[in-house]
């Protein structure tokens, strides 16, 4: 049955409240220092069901570095430009790896498990690179978030893309090694460009549940990605969007999720909601410690994990 809309926004505010009571918070990411000043006691959770309701509680309006979040919809626009030739590059299975991983890497001659850990997703950014500069590159993969999204008010904060091209050592690692074998086809520093910028793509809860509509095959998504490939995207989410701790997010919350360094998860419950939650603390898998417990408790609550 469907969730009543009314009980559902009490149980986001209560939510929202108790998780402040938590005496850990996680930590937050420290190795691209912009990321290091964000206080991690915040929280902020953000609902659009399938008739359009919007619901939301905590910091709901306060923009966060969606940081890996951007994989899921950069994959989206580059399957919407060159369709399925993007798996010749890039594999479609869980890595068990850390997000930022190499081992896989060498054994595997320079196939990235899959698009959601870093290797996987330089190989995504330097397809949408094909026949364009960075800067266009960069504006029309905004351009498809907002229109997602249904909000221009979507930008990216330079300075946490400086950061992370100052700092970011192993990001280089893993360019330099794809391109050694072949599989990267820009120069390393113009795919990591770009790649970073994406990351430091801002958003608060409330346009990512809205930009997640698509994926979740909301009746009032934005025309964006055929259905077909709104499924496939959720498998890979399951599968693979939080990296060596999937496993984990599947047991627990039981959704399609995708999380980022900078403490996002968007979350579909297919046909039912788009979900977006963001707390930055993380957990040791580098997924928002605070974020899964709440993702955790909404499943309970409503019933919407898939395997329900
Ligand atoms: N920009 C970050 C990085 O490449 C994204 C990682 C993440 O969100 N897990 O390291």
């Amino acid at each position: 049955p469907p969730v009543d809309p009314g009980k559902l926004k009490a149980f986001l505010d209560r939510l929202s409240t108790e998780v402040h009571a938590a005496d850990d918070w996680g930590q937050v990411a420290t190795y691209i220092p912009e990321l290091a000043d964000v206080a991690p006691n915040q929280f902020a959770i953000s609902v659009v069901l399938a008739d359009g309701t919007r619901l939301s509680a905590g910091a709901r309006s306060v923009p966060f570095s969606i940081q890996s979040v951007s994989k899921v919809f950069m994959l989206a626009c580059v399957l919407g430009r060159e369709g399925d030739n993007i798996w010749r590059r890039v594999d479609r299975e869980p890595s068990g790896d850390r997000f930022d991983s190499i081992l896989l890497l060498e054994q595997e001659k320079g196939r990235p498990r899959n698009p959601f850990i870093n290797a996987g997703a330089l190989v995504t950014t330097d397809a949408m690179l094909a026949n364009r500069a960075p800067k266009q590159a960069l504006s029309e993969f905004l351009g498809f978030l907002r229109a997602a999204a249904g909000d221009e008010d979507i930008h990216i904060d330079p300075s946490v893309a400086a950061s992370e091209a100052r700092y970011g050592f192993r990001n280089v690692a893993l360019a330099n090694y794809l391109k050694s074998y072949d599989n990267l086809h820009n120069a390393p520093e113009l795919t990591l460009g770009t790649y970073f910028h994406q990351c430091a793509v801002e958003m608060t809860t409330d346009q990512l549940a809205m930009a997640g509509r698509m994926i979740a095959q909301l009746p009032g998504a934005p025309p964006l990605m055929a259905p077909a490939r709104a499924r496939r995207l959720g498998a890979l989410m399951m599968t693979c969007g939080h990296y060596d701790g999937s496993g984990d997010f599947a047991f627990r919350v039981g959704l399609p999720g995708k999380s980022g360094v900078g403490g996002g998860i968007l979350m579909v419950a297919p046909g039912r909601a788009s979900i977006a939650i963001w707390s930055p603390g993380l957990n040791s898998y580098g997924n928002s410690k605070v974020g899964t417990e709440a993702a955790e408790l909404l499943t309970d609550f409503t019933g919407w994990s898939v395997f329900s």
